[in-house]
């Protein structure tokens, strides 16, 4: 293309190209290291996103300090550095870059990100404790079995254990690490006597538990039941449920996100099939099926209709509100929340549907926080980490602290616990599904 047809900026919608894991080029570490450098080389002279994590400053940071003060000079044993501190956020892409595809720039920052650690992880350069960590379904089955449940919350909380888990497997020890619920949220669903009187008329949702809210904070998903349930929806969850995979995809262990795509993919298909719209109240469990999982198969059928199904729980309330079925008579009024609206909600691109909802409960306003929370799920519990966590997410604290609000909380649970630690002031975050169902005094 003639470089005349450059634009500053592309005025197309973005798209995003298919990941390619399947083309030996994918894979090729030369190639690679070619097109880190092209694209390194685009942001150290454009440094939009230096305030979004802090993948952009390390990268410049290593410029600067090179020789030529230019990429060139980077050494490229150091490219790896940059990669390290991407936690997969997408924000740069669709909140700041002006040079994503269709530009002929074609700069995906977090999918270059992406198959760099995919290459890193075919090679074997991925320590135990990432492997640990992001096998949130095995550790979370594990800890919420008898007699080990108690143990490990009571482990969680000591410092001498999370002091040798600080040096053995390099959790940090002032990392809030989440409690291990029992029963596990499909087990209470599965233990209860509330039966639902459906009709042929109600609407259908599957509830992916997702294994943060199946393991750790069941009081989310069950809100998002009474609130589903309130409003004549039939609710079920999957026969057998295996994690989305977005952890595995994180450290970019692709067999992995394969193996549990296949796991998972045919029960949502045939539920999508049956006309079921299939929810997770974790946004990015909601994004591995709406955007990652469809990247990576794009000639599976499966996979397209069942990101097609799936819907982010407040899109999906703002549907039946605009088809005049949304229930708005609500018992109690909230006061102040503090809302931060999730990175992996934000990149799906819906509009601010959770707090348009929330903003049809009289007596109650909302202020909405649209920064990163910098918890990832793994990187806000890291040794190496954690502090920059706690850094990125102060922006929020800040706000939350100016405002005092009566409630605060996030569409993502993690970010929530993750804002909750760093406030520290004895109050606890609540997820917007949660204060809908006090709102409806359920
Ligand atoms: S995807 Fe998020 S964490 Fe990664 S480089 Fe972009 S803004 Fe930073
Ligand atoms: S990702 Fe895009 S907007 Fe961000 S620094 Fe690089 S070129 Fe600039």
């Amino acid at each position: 293309m003639a470089t005349d047809s450059i634009k500053e900026g592309s005025l197309g919608a973005p798209t995003r190209h298919p990941l390619n894991q399947n083309e030996p080029i994918f894979w090729d570490e030369d190639d690679l290291n070619k097109e880190l450098e092209r694209v390194y080389d685009i942001c150290h002279g454009c440094r939009r996103c230096v305030s979004l994590c802090n993948a952009f400053p390390t990268l410049f940071d290593l410029v600067d300090e090179s020789k030529t003060m230019e990429v060139d000079g980077v050494e490229i044993a150091d490219y790896s550095k940059v990669v390290d501190q991407c936690y997969l956020c997408d924000l740069c892409y669709l909140t700041k870059c002006p040079y994503v595809p269709p530009h002929e720039w074609n700069v995906d920052f977090p999918h270059l990100m992406l198959r760099a650690k995919a290459i890193k992880f075919k090679k074997g350069d991925t320590r135990l404790r990432d492997n640990l960590i992001t096998s949130t379904d095995l550790v979370g089955k594990v800890a919420t079995a008898p007699l080990i449940n108690a143990a490990v919350n009571a482990a969680n909380r000591n410092s001498t254990l999370r002091g040798l888990l600080d040096k053995t497997l390099e959790i940090h020890k002032e990392a809030r690490l989440p409690e291990y619920a029992r029963p596990t949220l499909r087990k209470q669903v599965a233990n209860s006597a509330t039966s639902q009187s459906n009709t042929p008329d109600n609407p259908k949702v599957l509830l992916f538990t997702t294994c943060y809210c199946n393991y750790n904070e069941p009081d989310v998903g069950t809100s998002v039941i009474k609130v589903l349930r309130h409003n004549g929806v039939e609710v079920s969850l999957m026969a057998r449920e295996h994690c989305c995979g977005m952890p595995r995809l994180e450290l970019g262990d692709f067999k992995s996100v394969t193996r549990l795509m296949e796991k998972n993919i045919p029960e949502l298909y045939q539920k999508a099939q049956d006309g079921y719209t299939i929810i997770a109240a974790v946004p990015s469990c909601v994004l591995m099926f709406k955007q990652e999982l469809p990247l990576m198969f794009p000639d599976d059928e499966r996979v397209q209709t069942v990101a097609r199904a799936f819907n982010d729980p407040f899109e999906y309330l703002f549907k039946l509100h605009k088809a005049g079925k949304l229930n708005t008579q609500f018992k109690n009024e909230l006061g102040s929340i503090s809302y931060h609206v999730a990175c992996h909600q934000r990149v799906q691109n819906i509009g601010p549907k959770t707090r348009q909802i929330l903003e049809l409960i009289p007596g109650t306003t909302v202020n909405s926080i649209e920064r990163c929370s910098g918890h990832d799920g793994t990187y806000g519990v890291k040794k190496e980490t954690l502090k920059y966590a706690n850094k990125i997410v102060q922006p929020i604290v800040r706000q939350i602290k100016q405002k005092e609000p009566d409630h605060f909380g996030s569409d993502c649970p993690i970010a929530g616990r993750h804002i909750e630690s760093n406030l520290d002031n004895g109050k606890h975050h609540e997820h917007p599904m949660e204060l809908l169902s006090k709102a409806y005094g359920l």
